[in-house]
């Protein structure tokens, strides 16, 4: 079977996306992209196993639906590694909101890895999901990224609105590589962040890792908010 290569809103630095795990993620996020399609439970699908996943690629592996929510049993996961590892020239990206799993399967993974969480926002007080909290996201993030000493990467998307100063402070313990920041594509109603504040935030992030603004976050940056979710102080 042929990899897939990246296509509309995926990061750019992605060159292909590999997915083994298919159908409804249990996360059930309200703004997942893949609910625009119909959707059967998720399921297991071996024929993956037959993709050739060749070298010098960056893969985001699981990208449509999360692989290490804790409804995924450990052998799924570990088979998904083991296909990987048959191919070391490649950079993987596992992207999860249940990085506990990363840290529990650590020693198991791939050389080249970038591990990743989303956090939208410092505040566990959103409705928008049944992906294990924010605080719980960074808990696990911090602790990966500090003593395990691998490349990790924060996805700010869809951004909502935050407290500035705990933001930053949030991701700063985490010490990413680098912070992606893009803004909800579909227009789901959430409470989104003022421009300046925005503006700001990257500023602050710029001071101790890279930032890689995605071109769908313009909307927000030219104050075309769905919903705003708070004003200047
Ligand atoms: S975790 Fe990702 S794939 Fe799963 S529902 Fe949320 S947005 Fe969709």
């Amino acid at each position: 079977m042929p990899l897939n290569k990246q296509s509309g809103n995926m990061y750019p630095w992605v060159t292909h996306t590999w997915n083994v795990i298919k159908g409804r993620c249990p996360h059930d996020c309200v703004y997942c992209y893949m609910k625009r399609f119909p959707q059967k439970p998720f399921r297991f699908d071996e024929k993956e196993f037959r993709t050739n996943l060749g070298s010098g690629n960056t893969i985001f592996v699981g990208s449509s639906c999360d692989m290490w929510a804790e409804e995924v049993s450990t052998g799924w996961i570990m088979k998904i590694l083991e296909h990987c590892k048959k191919y070391p020239d490649n950079t993987y990206l596992f992207q999860s909101k249940n990085p506990a799993r990363f840290y529990q399967l650590y020693d198991i993974l791939p050389k080249k890895v970038i591990l990743g969480t989303t956090l939208e926002t410092n505040r566990d007080t959103t409705n928008i999901s049944k992906a294990p909290p924010i605080s719980y996201r960074s808990f696990y993030m911090w602790y990966i990224s500090n003593f395990r000493h691998v490349d990790t990467m924060i996805s700010i998307e869809p951004i909502m609105d935050f407290d500035l100063g705990l933001f930053v402070e949030m991701i700063d313990k985490i010490r990413p590589k680098f912070v992606s920041i893009g803004a909800d594509s579909k227009g789901h109603n959430l409470p989104e962040p003022p421009a300046w504040k925005v503006e700001q935030l990257i500023i602050e992030l710029k001071e101790f890792t890279e930032v890689r603004v995605k071109e769908n976050l313009n909307r927000i940056l030219e104050g075309n908010n769905h919903k705003e979710g708070g004003g200047k102080p």
